[in-house]
């Protein structure tokens, strides 16, 4: 990963065999960003994304293989328990154009990433919600 900083703005590169959400996360630690938003696309040969049934409040996953390119990542940066919290979900077009989109869980760069992450000056943590079964944005 490599990046420049422009005012409270992240223009971020993602190398061939990094891991997105691994990467995003430690950066964030790293400069110290716990409020904020990221949008990017890029291309992945591997990815796991998930759709919430709220039926059944859990996660229902997929794996992806393959060539398919990021027409769109998006997300937020938050925390909770003190810690950086990701969501971030995104949409895959496979080699017949055809998309899949989901909660993204893990994806493995195979050309680029390109992303902005915009830093917001400020704090929002989550808490979980018994009844909808999700982390949600907690606002004192
Ligand atoms: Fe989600």
């Amino acid at each position: 990963m490599d990046y420049e900083k422009f005012g409270n703005k992240y223009i971020v590169r993602l190398e061939k065999g990094e891991e997105i959400v691994t990467e995003l996360k430690e950066f964030c630690k790293e400069q110290n960003i716990k409020l904020g938003w990221i949008k990017g696309i890029g291309a992945v040969c591997e990815a796991k994304i998930g759709i919430f049934k709220v039926d059944e409040k859990i996660y229902h996953t997929k794996e992806l293989r393959g060539d398919y390119e990021i027409t769109s990542l998006l997300g937020n940066i938050s925390t909770m328990d003190g810690e950086v919290y990701l969501h971030l979900h995104i949409n895959l077009s496979d080699d017949e154009y055809k998309t899949y989109g989901g909660h993204l869980d893990s994806a493995i760069i195979s050309a680029t990433g390109e992303l902005v992450i915009e830093a917001i000056d400020g704090i929002v943590d989550r808490e979980f919600n018994q009844d909808i079964g999700i982390n949600l944005f907690k606002f004192d």
